[in-house]
């Protein structure tokens, strides 16, 4: 096995490119011609690999799908036109009216809104505090299927019991699931703690530029597909380790059509390319400008797992290879959050995170603003917190840009 970046560098190369290119041509045509009409059938009978329409497959997207396998160390992907097309998929195409799963509550807020949608739709959702496997276990049920989580919450950085999570999954034959975006497969594989499905949205550090919007599901190879009642009679035929991933891409990419352009998808993967180096210096300045702000008068509370004070700051230690790039702040009743934010000026008032640049955000009054306050207090989410996402920006000028911004 060669490292992280060698392998994504080296990805395209291995299946042969004419002229001896290095990357993966952009494939912009969606449809596939064949010599022999034969081929064409045996390719939609599934028993042929091959392409038949854009919005099912193309080459650069596949390109992609093989490098975020590898970085998973997967054995298929999926990718997706955002991370949020990703994870609709996975209950659209894997649960049925009747269903339960259990998430976590600590989520991303598009994701939060997702399980209310699904629980529209008969699914029957709870939602539960991860960082303790025994609240999970006490919500299973009989009809339980899935259990989701997020490996580093976003924005309060609850760290879910990933491990025993895994485990208590893989002992009651359910599929757990791990959105992976707030670590990246860099900085952790929710392979080694038994999630049979990862999710990652691209437009985040994967990418990092901020430029090109993407999402991914990963199948680790980890969940036995043969167990899971949901797979439609169609798809019984694929060899059991594959139905999943070809029921999501029928029921999901087939009938729902949130397809990854290839044009993206050739942008993720430039992006992908530095995802370590990246990742290396924006956690390195991420612990800096915490532990800058945890000490500093004008502070209240700073959220990071990188800190001692977190208080799953040791189960970070051994999960993840760095504390991860995002943390977020309270400041001291009386400052005014918005005054703070106004008085950066390298850091930018912006809803993205993973960028390369620092991204800045008032949570209350913005992403997590429509879900009102009852709902903030019981993520845990203060009206006047802040998130940062440190991106990759010479340290010294981001501890300069901060000191000045919280003198004023
Ligand atoms: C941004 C994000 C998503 C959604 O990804 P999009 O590409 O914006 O649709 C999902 N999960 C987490 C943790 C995210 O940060």
């Amino acid at each position: 096995m060669t490292g992280f970046t060698t392998t994504i560098l080296h990805s395209d190369r291995q299946n042969a490119i004419g002229h001896g290119s290095l990357h993966k041509p952009v494939h912009t045509s969606v449809a596939f011609g064949y010599d022999d009409a034969r081929d064409l059938a045996l390719v939609f009978q599934g028993k042929q690999p091959g392409y038949r329409y854009g919005r099912q497959g193309n080459p650069t997207v596949t390109a992609l799908e093989q490098k975020i396998t590898k970085m998973e160390d997967g054995v298929a992907s999926l990718c997706f036109a955002t991370g949020m097309a990703a994870i609709g998929a996975i209950p659209q195409a894997l649960l049925r009216a009747g269903d339960h799963v259990v998430s976590s509550a600590f989520l991303f807020g598009n994701t939060n809104s997702l399980w209310q949608t699904v629980a529209g739709l008969g699914v029957q959702v709870s939602m539960v505090d991860a960082t303790d496997v025994a609240h999970v276990e006490a919500a299973l049920t009989s009809a339980t299927r899935m259990v989701f989580v997020e490996t580093i919450a976003n924005p309060r950085t609850q760290i879910a019991d990933l491990a025993r999570i895994g485990a208590l999954c893989k002992a009651r034959g359910i599929l757990f699931v791990v959105d992976n975006t707030m670590t990246s497969p860099y900085l952790f594989r929710p392979k080694t703690v038994g999630a049979g499905l990862v999710v990652n949205s691209l437009t985040k550090s994967i990418a990092g530029h901020g430029d090109v919007l993407g999402g991914c599901i990963t199948d680790t190879g980890e969940f036995d597909w043969g167990t899971y009642p949901n797979i439609a009679a169609n798809f019984l035929k694929f060899p059991a380790q594959q139905r999943g991933m070809n029921q999501l891409r029928a029921k999901s990419l087939r009938d729902f059509g949130a397809s990854l352009s290839a044009d993206a998808a050739h942008q993720i993967a430039i992006g992908a390319e530095t995802l370590a180096l990246r990742l290396e210096r924006e956690c390195s300045n991420a612990l800096r400008l915490a532990q800058l702000l945890e000490v500093h008068p004008a502070v209240a509370a700073v959220y990071y797992p990188g800190l001692p004070s977190h208080p799953q700051h040791a189960l970070a230690g051994e999960l993840f290879r760095a504390f991860g790039f995002l943390f977020s702040v309270e400041l001291k009743e009386g400052i005014d959050c918005f005054d703070f934010l106004n008085r950066l000026k390298l850091a930018v008032s912006s809803s993205n995170l993973g960028d390369n640049r620092t991204l800045i955000i008032p949570v209350a009054h913005t992403i997590f603003f429509e879900m009102g306050a009852e709902r903030r207090a019981a993520m845990g989410i203060a009206e006047s917190l802040i998130r940062v996402s440190v991106g990759i920006e010479d340290q010294d000028d981001l501890i300069a840009d901060f000191t000045q911004a919280l003198a004023g």
